[in-house]
């Protein structure tokens, strides 16, 4: 069933259909098998009705205009499945899932309905406040006004969180603390920044060549991060800046404790996820009174797998269990790519079969690299899982409590 309208407005998103809500007496025009109809709904002002929606928005997602010298999306491999290319750049994506906008195609009649409905916080793709410089580096003339246009968010009374793509040599060093003292002095409208690293895949022909971080350069990054988040935890109480864990990773560097993340404003976007993840492997270990000691195997990409070597070494350490950590390499992405959620289910296979693993042997596989119980090259768990009928392939949340419950509590296996 398609809803067309609501008390004689056209709903174009779930955003306008929680305010329509907020009337008691709902006319509905809908269209089912049978055509248009109307119906009327009463009901208690503000309460859900229990329509789900198959998408969130009901007219056509708005598209980004922009051209990114660092583009993920136009890195990704051929042959992917079509969501994968598409360049979404919505900002009610941004209000309702927390998806990270340029804010270079909205429209006057956009920014009017934000303030308006007050539709708050909202994730903005900043990379730098230098105006010539986004517009280098985004390859569109109107992406100028970023600054301006985080102003008038801030005094409709919109919270943003901001995040930096970096590209060596492009928008860190001087750029970077450029963009930190702007963004820093917008706070506490500016409620969060995360500097993130570029990502690049095998795949950039005909794209501008790009260096990627180094440990060197991963340092003099966090350098810079943690001088001006200690400012602002002297000042506000907030470290307001945080890197992302990608760079404690390049570094070579602890993540820091989980007081420095404060409410992790920015765990969606992959910062303070490790620190959590270690912190609630501990606490689930502490919980665990009498662990089982069947044979595990955890799998995991190249940048996470410090990590998994060093919770490995708690268990097999003190001979609670036996655990072996598998890194598995990224080919799907050209071998560029080394965090585990970007695997494929063919990069998996590959590493297992040449891994020589005794039959009966437990492997856990993190579910951050499946949507819908597909790997992103389209490959299903269950395929998986039938390429190695003698052990009992799993998935696990990736979370640091669910991997210490999949490896040492009895469970029912397939
Ligand atoms: S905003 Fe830039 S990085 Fe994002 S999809 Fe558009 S071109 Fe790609």
């Amino acid at each position: 069933m398609k809803i067309i309208s609501v008390n004689e407005r056209i709903i174009k998103d779930i955003i306008e259909w929680k305010y329509a809500l907020a009337h008691p007496v709902l006319n509905l025009t809908v269209l089912d098998e049978n055509g248009e109809q109307n119906i009327r709904i009463r009901h208690r002002s503000g309460e859900d009705i229990g329509v789900v929606f198959e998408s969130p928005t009901l007219d056509d997602l708005k598209v980004c205009k922009n051209n990114c010298i660092f583009c993920f999306v136009k890195q990704m491999p051929p042959g992917q499945r079509e969501s994968l290319y598409v360049k979404d750049d919505d900002f009610r994506l941004s209000l309702i899932y927390g998806s990270f906008v340029t804010l270079t195609n909205l429209s006057e009649e956009d920014f009017v309905r934000i303030e308006t409905e007050k539709i708050s916080p909202i994730y903005v793709s900043v990379h730098t406040t230098n105006p010539e410089l986004r517009v280098s580096m985004m390859r569109n003339p109107h992406s100028a006004t970023i600054t301006a246009q985080i102003k008038r968010l801030i005094a409709a009374g919109i919270g943003v969180h901001a995040q930096l793509v970096l590209v060596p040599g492009v928008n860190d060093g001087p750029e970077l603390l450029r963009s930190l003292t702007d963004l820093t002095s917008l706070y506490p409208g500016v409620e969060s920044v995360a500097v993130v690293p570029v990502g690049l895949t095998g795949y950039r022909e005909g794209l501008p060549e790009l260096v990627g971080f180094n440990k060197d350069s991963a340092r003099t990054v966090l350098d810079t991060c943690y001088s001006f988040s200690k400012k602002m935890r002297r000042r506000h109480g907030q470290s307001v800046v945080y890197a992302a864990d990608e760079l404690y990773i390049l570094a070579q560097a602890d993540f820091p404790g989980a007081s420095h993340y404060d409410e992790f404003p920015q765990l969606e976007n992959g910062v303070g996820l490790s620190r959590l993840f270690i912190d609630s492997f501990y606490q689930a270990l502490r919980s665990v009174k009498k662990p089982t000691k069947k044979p595990t195997t955890w799998i995991t990409g190249e940048s996470s797998a410090f990590i998994l070597k060093k919770l490995q070494h708690e268990l097999n350490a003190r001979s609670i269990t036996w655990v072996d950590v598998l890194v598995a390499n990224n080919q799907l992405f050209g071998g560029r790519v080394t965090v585990t959620g970007l695997l494929g289910g063919n990069d998996i296979i590959r590493t297992l079969k040449s891994a020589n693993i005794a039959p009966g042997t437990r492997v856990l596989i993190p579910d951050i690299t499946l949507r819908e119980n597909r790997f992103l090259d389209n490959v299903s768990f269950t395929e998986l899982q039938a390429e190695f009928p003698a052990l009992s392939i799993l998935s696990t949340p990736t979370t640091g409590e669910s991997l210490v419950l999949n490896t040492l509590v009895e469970r029912n296996e397939p």
